[in-house]
């Protein structure tokens, strides 16, 4: 495929300032043949993993290729179309771009530089929308850690919801906050990314057409933003916390020029990913003057990505000085609860809407619903209904469930079945299915040992519990 969009002479220039003159002519130079890059994918360890991925590779047209610094990416031989995979609506994957999996990398740097365990860390995701990073930040955290995942604009932050809770995780809080609002969580987070809006030089070859939009005003716009968004969230990290600070662009303004600024003017040190850069296994990554990684396309099998961890001095004390107040614990209003093990989860009915919260975290996401505007926090488990609890669709999707669908150990009264990939569809497009057989009331759908959703079996036919927003629109038809 062939771009056929020329790129900007004060562009090109600006690039070769910016990573210099070879990695620019590179970059220049196949960005006309390679439009619109490789397809990859990262798997869900609590879904199936790689394994699943590899023993179905045919669904992506031949064997995966690793990406050399993700354990769960993979390049895919032909990018099939997703929409038709149910894999794909359980959230057994995500589809990710192989650069922006740079995370693993940086949380690794981070625990190895901080020594931290693994566990007890409240890292915040603050522009997180559509989910690419904080699906992965939730795959490397602990299970008694805690992810603010949290984008800016109201539509983009329901997408993100809804990729959450197909991903399953239940130590995830989504929110829809602006920078400044995290004020009042001072010193709050131990590791804060920043994924800022940028003005997405290093997504040309896969999208071509924002060529047509790139200028030099709009580069100091997005630098401005973005130091701005830098210099609101500064306060809510904790002394001694980490910030990952990643943009998909080349151009210095808004890359090491940031960088630079976190440095000398918040007071904030780089930390360094040893052996990353360079010519290595991962190809060729370019270290900038101010220590920030840069992915250039044709050096490095992935599309354009900026990426620096700083960390903010312990002076003012060794850990985070923030306390959660004490909650109250929720009633014993859901004693009878069927669907989850109830020694691992705090319920609450907010509304006519069972929330499940994990034990352990429970206390925090409520003092967090009290501070930010939230858009979902822990499962939506169940939706009540007189006596009755209809098993919420999110519920199927949620990591529990996988667990103990993997383990066969589904709770009483749980009926499952596996479903083929056409009744798998028939589900995800909202259509009529008879599941000959299976006891009446609520069936847990699988597909390929993946929770995939909820029906009521009613016998002749079943009421279908998707809800609407997530149904396939297009035709199923093969
Ligand atoms: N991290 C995401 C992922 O991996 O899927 C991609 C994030 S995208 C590069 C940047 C996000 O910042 C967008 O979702 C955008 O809506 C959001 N954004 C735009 N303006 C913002 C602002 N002023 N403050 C914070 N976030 C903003």
């Amino acid at each position: 495929m062939s771009a056929n969009i020329s790129l900007p002479e004060e562009f090109i220039k600006l690039m070769e300032a910016s990573v210099g003159k070879e990695a620019s002519d590179l970059f220049v130079g196949q960005y006309n043949d390679a439009a619109g890059g490789v397809t990859s994918v990262r798997s869900n360890p609590k879904k199936g993993g790689d394994t699943l991925l590899l023993e179905n590779d045919e669904l992506f047209g031949g064997p995966l290729r690793r990406v050399a610094w993700c354990s769960n990416g993979h390049y895919l031989a032909q990018r099939p179309l997703f929409t038709l995979d149910p894999l794909f609506h359980a959230g057994a994957y995500y589809v990710q771009e192989a650069s922006s999996m740079f995370s693993e990398v940086a949380m690794k740097a981070i625990m190895e530089d901080a020594a931290w365990d693994e566990d007890k860390l409240r890292v915040l995701d603050l522009c997180a929308a559509p989910g690419g990073k904080s699906t992965h930040i939730l795959s490397l955290l602990g299970e008694n850690s805690l992810l603010v995942s949290n984008e800016v604009i109201k539509s983009r932050s329901v997408v993100l919801a809804d990729n959450i809770a197909k991903w399953g995780s239940h130590n995830v809080v989504v929110s829809n906050n602006d920078p400044r609002d995290f004020k009042s969580l001072s010193e709050y987070f131990n590791i804060i990314f920043v994924d800022a809006p940028c003005s997405g030089e290093g997504m040309f070859r896969k999208e071509p057409e924002t060529v047509n939009e790139w200028s030099m005003a709009n580069v100091e716009l997005c630098a401005a933003r973005q130091r701005r968004i830098l210099q609101d969230i500064w306060p809510s990290l904790a002394p001694g916390g980490y910030l990952v600070y990643s943009t998909c662009t080349f151009n210095h303004f808004e890359n090491d020029g940031n960088l630079e600024f976190l440095i000398n003017e918040m007071g904030a040190e780089p930390v360094d990913v040893a052996g990353f850069a360079g010519n290595s296994e991962y190809g060729n990554i370019l270290k900038t003057s101010h220590g920030g990684f840069q992915f250039v396309p044709g050096m490095v099998e992935g599309e354009g990505q900026f990426f620096a961890i700083v960390k903010k001095s312990t002076l003012c004390g060794e850990k985070s000085r923030f306390r959660i107040p004490g909650m109250k614990p929720s009633g014993n209003l859901l004693k009878k609860f069927p669907y989850l093990p109830l020694q691992e989860y705090d319920f609450e009915l907010k509304g006519d809407m069972v929330k499940a919260y994990p034990k352990g975290l429970a206390n925090e996401i409520r003092f967090l619903e009290t501070k930010l505007k939230i858009v979902s926090s822990g499962v939506a488990a169940a939706i009540q209904k007189g006596r009755d609890f209809i098993p919420h669709a999110d519920l199927a999707l949620s990591e529990a469930f996988s667990e103990m669908i993997s383990q066969g150990k589904l709770p009483e009264g749980i009926n499952a079945v596996e479903v083929s990939r056409d009744d798998a569809l028939k589900f995800l497009a909202k259509e009529p299915l008879v599941l000959p057989g299976a006891p009446s009331g609520y069936i847990l759908l699988i597909y390929k040992g993946v929770g995939l959703g909820f029906v009521k079996n009613l016998g002749n036919r079943t009421n279908n519990l998707l809800p609407m927003a997530r149904r396939i629109r297009m035709s199923i038809a093969k």
